[in-house]
């Protein structure tokens, strides 16, 4: 990351398998910037895709050679991790960044640099209308519920992607040296001053989601694993209060025994209880697990990406 910001604006788009939407995208997002009349640029990562999506980056890049910028990864490391690579690489004083199947409106950009030149640092999006299935829409309010349980994150809308940033929270994110991170949630714990507004939603423009379900369901683990230890201390609480009923219980079988002389009848509630808490002890050594392998990673500090090719124009 160079020091001196030489550009106002950076856009951030990470891209896999998308060769549907980009020529869509670049048709739609290029007019929007240029009528900014500001100074900026478009970083494209191409996350490993394997369509023809970077051939389309390569063309664009010819095309627009002053303002495209394209990175590209040996294989694919996740939305999340593309968007490192570019922040890595940045030149703007403010970033913004955007998912290419057009979920997000680019002509929604003006609203968040409105409130980035209020003097906000980071603007968050939240979908106004979500155009997302039924299962997806309902499955993100409960996680969101979690996540604001056991983070002191507040956002509204943890899955959208269109957020603008100032140039020192992105240079924090790229410090942090972050690994699984969930971008939104580091950089809303770097703001000061944190603004949200409101953006258009649109359906995906082609394709379909990258996300599996078990995709989802890992991402949310980083979300939380990730910003709190909130679950290890919930499950010490959760185990303190089992062994003070297990005491009481054994306290009433010592009693019945020594009172009332030997009985068996209540074995199977008592195998009951047993198998309950041994299922509370694994995920309790799940739940170490996940923390245990959140810090090998870190420990291991092993390259988190690898660049393929870079295609720009010397700044
Ligand atoms: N994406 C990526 N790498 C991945 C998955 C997704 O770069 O492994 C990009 C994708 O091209 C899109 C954005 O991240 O620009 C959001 O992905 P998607 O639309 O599939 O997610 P959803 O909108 O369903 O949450
Ligand atoms: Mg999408």
């Amino acid at each position: 990351m160079s020091d001196a910001p030489a550009l106002q604006l950076s856009v951030v788009i990470p891209v896999f398998n998308e060769e549907l939407n980009l020529p869509t995208l670049f048709a739609r997002l290029y007019p929007v910037l240029d009528a900014l009349g500001r100074r900026y640029e478009i970083v494209f990562t191409n996350d490993g895709s394997h369509d023809r999506s970077f051939e389309l980056l390569r063309a664009q890049h010819a095309r627009r050679p002053d303002v495209t910028r394209v990175i590209d990864f040996n294989t694919n490391y996740g939305q999340h991790m593309a968007i490192v690579a570019a922040f890595e690489r940045v030149r703007g004083e403010v970033i913004v960044t955007l998912d290419a199947d057009l979920q997000n409106p680019p002509e929604e950009i003006p609203k968040l640099l409105a409130l980035i030149d209020a003097g906000h640092d980071y603007v968050g999006g939240f979908r106004l209308k979500r155009n997302d299935s039924f299962f997806r829409t309902y499955a993100s309010k409960l996680v969101n519920g979690v996540r604001k349980h056991t983070t002191n994150i507040e956002m509204t809308d943890q899955g959208c992607m269109l957020r603008a940033y100032r140039r020192p929270i992105v240079e924090a994110i790229v410090r942090s040296g972050a690994i699984n991170t969930f971008i939104p949630a580091l950089a809303y714990s770097f703001s000061s001053k944190p603004a949200e507004v409101g953006v258009q939603h649109e359906e995906r423009h082609a394709g379909i989601s990258n996300y599996s379900f078990y995709k989802l369901v890992r991402l949310n683990f980083d979300l939380i694993t990730g910003f709190s230890i909130a679950p290890l201390q919930y499950f010490t609480m959760f185990a303190m209060a089992c062994s003070a009923g297990s005491f009481l219980l054994v306290l009433v079988l010592a009693y019945r025994r020594l009172f009332l002389g030997v009985e068996v009848e209540g074995v199977f509630t008592l195998f009951g209880i047993l198998f309950f808490l041994l299922s509370v002890c694994m995920v309790g050594i799940g739940l170490i697990g996940e923390y245990v392998g959140r810090t090998y990673q870190v420990v291991r500090a092993r390259q988190r990406y690898h660049v393929r090719e870079m295609l720009e124009t010397k700044a």
